[in-house]
């Protein structure tokens, strides 16, 4: 009797979770949408003075751009909701991979004149690629996005007494202490138009702790504000 209750209590947990989520999932999509049919309107109602025009046309692209990266990350948690991704588990030497990351992200850093390095040891883990990709790439990503121009990025991946770890420090604006556990919260931001400018969808922690667990990982937050964030991954 008791198990089922507890069983009956989890799955309200979820029906509930999954409410939530639907709900901001349409307020999240709905935002960016009602603009760009905003701005269309006006071009197509003749209204839009013709120097006008390419700034909304901008506005719209970027607006259609964030739609799109919103609905790639939805997929990508859904994915990973129902256990729906290639599990494949391989030796992945990590060093190289966070280098690869950081190549792929230079444009952005270059951007802020940022500098990103990476130090520690060479080291091999057992997981699936894609997916320790995509934690790297949205905890650097991060770590660009919130930092300030000439800022560091400071990568360190090798061994430790609780295994593997992997660490991001960044020069940036920080995070207040109430903040470390909702920031993995789908959807949650500190400052939601810092991160809409900087093209956030408010779901790239929650899919790190989500890659995380699923490897058995833990992830740890600190950080001073105005100084800058270490995020800390053991695997
Ligand atoms: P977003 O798409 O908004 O970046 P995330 O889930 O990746 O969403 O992060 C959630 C929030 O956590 C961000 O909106 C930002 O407020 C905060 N955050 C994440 N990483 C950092 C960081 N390195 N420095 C400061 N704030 C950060």
């Amino acid at each position: 009797m008791q198990i089922r209750m507890e069983n009956n209590s989890k799955q309200n947990d979820l029906a509930k979770m999954r409410k939530e989520f639907s709900a901001n999932v349409s307020h999240e999509l709905k935002t960016p949408l009602t603009s760009i049919s905003g701005y269309a309107e006006i071009i197509m109602n003749g209204i839009a003075r013709p120097e006008d025009i390419p700034i909304f046309a901008e506005r719209i692209f970027k607006e259609s751009k964030r739609l799109i990266a919103l609905i790639d990350d939805i997929i990508r948690l859904s994915h990973l909701d129902e256990g729906n991704i290639e599990s494949v588990k391989e030796s992945l030497n990590l060093n190289e991979l966070c280098l690869e990351v950081i190549g792929r992200l230079s444009p952005q850093a270059e951007k802020k004149n940022i500098k990103a390095t990476l130090e520690g040891e060479p080291v091999n883990y057992l997981g699936i690629r894609h997916l320790i990709d995509e934690m790297i790439y949205n905890l650097c990503d991060n770590a660009i996005k919130y930092n300030h121009e000439d800022g560091e990025v400071k990568v360190w991946v090798g061994k430790s007494e609780e295994g593997i770890l992997l660490s991001i420090t960044d020069t940036g604006i920080g995070i207040s202490s109430n903040h470390y556990e909702r920031i993995f919260e789908r959807f949650y931001r500190i400052d939601k138009s810092h991160s809409k400018e900087t093209g956030g969808t408010g779901l790239g922690l929650s899919i790190v702790k989500h890659i995380c667990a699923l490897h058995n990982g833990k992830i740890q937050v600190e950080s001073q504000v105005g100084e800058g964030t270490r995020i800390k991954v053991w695997l």
